[in-house]
């Protein structure tokens, strides 16, 4: 698998200079396992386009439905394709389908069109917490995470590879230690860096990048990339504190690639 960070930012996208080392669009992460797959859906899939120039179909797979995570469905280049196949995954919440809940706000009065009414060929496929399915040959498996709102956590995996994704995920509310389970011998985990060690927001549904290098101590994972970072973190907060990191994990930037 070949995992190409293009979101890095938590809660909402910057625009200051001083944030554009580590990045200022939304969460989002492009995984190329053979098929085009998305993590969320923040700002950075706007810069998709290149990725998605073929005609294979694409796969968006959504953690939870805060704004950071859905605001780059609004203008994302290949909704406006028509007849491109493209399958979003998300849960069925409090009644709603995910497509309700995803034309409530992409939609009048705040959008012209409605999201279902994009010119793409769109199927929304509702996932159930803790029930595992397939995506072509690529094995999804899903956790509630510790977030306001209902957020999921995923593994996914894929010859023999194993790719973790928990943004959103307040690991000091962990009690049980579901996670240490459930990313255990994960070759990546991409892990919430949202607050900054000691500045914890208690039950914001955030963790920082210590707890990161904790749980993969705990659960063998190989490997760990930090994401999600405060809005207001500029550059030279993150650097001292991933110089602080050392090489227990690597900060995301935009752009970047990591193959496992
Ligand atoms: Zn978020
Ligand atoms: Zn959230």
């Amino acid at each position: 698998m070949k995992i190409k960070v293009l979101g890095t930012r938590g809660s909402f996208v910057s625009v200051q200079e001083d944030k554009k080392y580590y990045g200022r669009n939304s969460s989002c992460y492009y995984v190329d396992a053979g098929m085009h797959l998305f993590l969320d859906a923040g700002s950075g899939i706007l810069n998709s386009e290149r990725l998605t120039a073929d005609e294979k179909p694409i796969h968006i797979l959504l953690s939870h439905l805060h704004i950071d995570h859905v605001l780059g469905l609004f203008e994302c280049p290949f909704l406006y394709e028509t007849g491109r196949k493209v399958y979003i995954y998300g849960e069925r919440r409090k009644g709603k389908s995910l497509s309700q809940q995803l034309d409530a706000l992409i939609g009048p009065p705040y959008w012209p069109v409605k999201l279902s009414g994009f010119p793409c060929a769109l199927h929304f496929h509702e996932i159930e917490e803790g029930k595992d399915f397939m995506i072509e040959d690529l094995k999804v498996s899903s956790m509630r995470s510790c977030h306001p709102d209902d957020c999921l956590s995923f593994a996914l995996e894929k010859d023999g590879k194993k790719l973790g994704y928990a943004l959103d995920h307040e690991a000091a509310l962990d009690k049980e230690k579901k996670a240490e389970r459930f990313f255990e011998n994960c070759d990546l985990l991409i892990f919430d860096g949202n607050d900054l060690p000691g500045h914890n927001k208690a039950g914001y549904g955030h963790s920082d990048y210590t707890q990161g290098i904790s749980l993969c101590k705990t659960a063998g994972i190989k490997k760990l990339l930090i994401s999600h970072y405060g809005y207001t973190e500029d550059d030279a907060t993150l650097k001292a504190e991933e110089d602080k990191a050392g090489n227990s994990c690597v900060f995301g930037k935009e752009g970047m690639e990591i193959v496992i």
